[in-house]
């Protein structure tokens, strides 16, 4: 059997993936971003996920669950709503999981025909029949532990071979998947596609919360357009990029990833 390549991705590859806004952009056709996250126990992943998203260029986030307080104490550009996803508007892309524990909205979202990124808790017990049955494509995004519990494997195992791992889940979900780690792989459900490696990130990304940040930063991507792929592997690279610049050999919070985004991608277009 052939093993597909796995591709490093490029700087100039992201570069060219990376929306660019125009004199007729508005804030609607540049992206809106659906965030289901959050709980009582843990408010500030869906914090991290809406700065993911609005530092990663959405046009406007909305956000849907039980901490819509401290999301609006920290970022007022948030539209907040209440009630199921499927009436809280029109959104181009949804981002579901961060901090949810077991709260509702995975079934309403994954409903919906338009992108829709799973992560952390969305994850649990996630059906691959009713993702393959999905009209719009489906990115996940699990770290091995959370690849482990999809495949009915062990971590150790995922660990012992990441590669196969990502692609057999990509193939048993028919989604993209981007499998979180010391190196980050993405790999997409159509044939023929090499699994590309993220370059960039550092070790200290080993951190509580950086992946709600990463999974906030793919919607707003997605919600752009970007092809699931390229919208899974940018954000990997921004996000690896922006924590490095922002604490060069040094521990990163969160918080500061998420800050020093709009910077990583001026480094990666200029
Ligand atoms: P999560 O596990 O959801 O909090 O996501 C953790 C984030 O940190 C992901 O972007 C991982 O790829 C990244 N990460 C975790 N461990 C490492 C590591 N040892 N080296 C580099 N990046 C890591
Ligand atoms: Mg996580």
């Amino acid at each position: 059997p052939s093993v597909p390549d796995v591709e490093a991705l490029q700087h100039e590859d992201v570069a060219r993936m990376l929306p660019v806004p125009t004199a007729s952009s508005d804030k609607y056709r540049r992206g809106v971003v659906g965030v289901v996250a959050g709980s009582a126990r843990y408010p500030g992943a869906a914090v991290l996920a809406v700065a993911g998203a609005l530092r990663g260029g959405a046009g406007a986030v909305r956000y849907v669950g039980p901490a819509g307080e401290a999301v609006i104490g920290r970022f007022p550009e948030t539209l907040v709503h209440d009630g199921p996803p499927s009436k809280a508007g029109r959104v181009q892309a949804w981002v579901v999981g961060p901090g949810l524990g077991d709260g509702p909205g995975v079934a309403d979202v994954l409903a919906s025909d338009v992108p829709v990124l799973v992560d952390a808790d969305g994850l649990r017990d996630l059906d691959a029949a009713v993702v393959r049955a999905r009209t719009a494509p489906t990115v996940l995004t699990p770290h091995a532990g959370e690849a482990a519990a999809l495949l009915g494997v062990s971590r150790d195992e995922v660990e012992a071979g990441r590669l196969r791992a990502v692609r057999e889940l990509a193939a048993r979900f028919g989604a993209t998947v981007l499998l979180k780690g010391s190196t980050t792989l993405v790999a997409s459900p159509e044939g023929g596609v090499a699994v590309r490696a993220n370059p960039t990130g550092t070790h200290w990304l080993a951190t509580a919360g950086s992946g709600d940040v990463l999974s906030g930063l793919a919607g707003s991507l997605l919600a752009a357009g970007l092809h699931p792929a390229d919208a899974a592997s940018s954000a990997a690279y921004l996000h690896g990029l922006a924590a490095r610049r922002a604490s060069p050999g040094a521990p990163v919070s969160a918080q500061d990833v998420a800050a020093t985004l709009p910077a990583a991608w001026r480094d990666v277009v200029s």
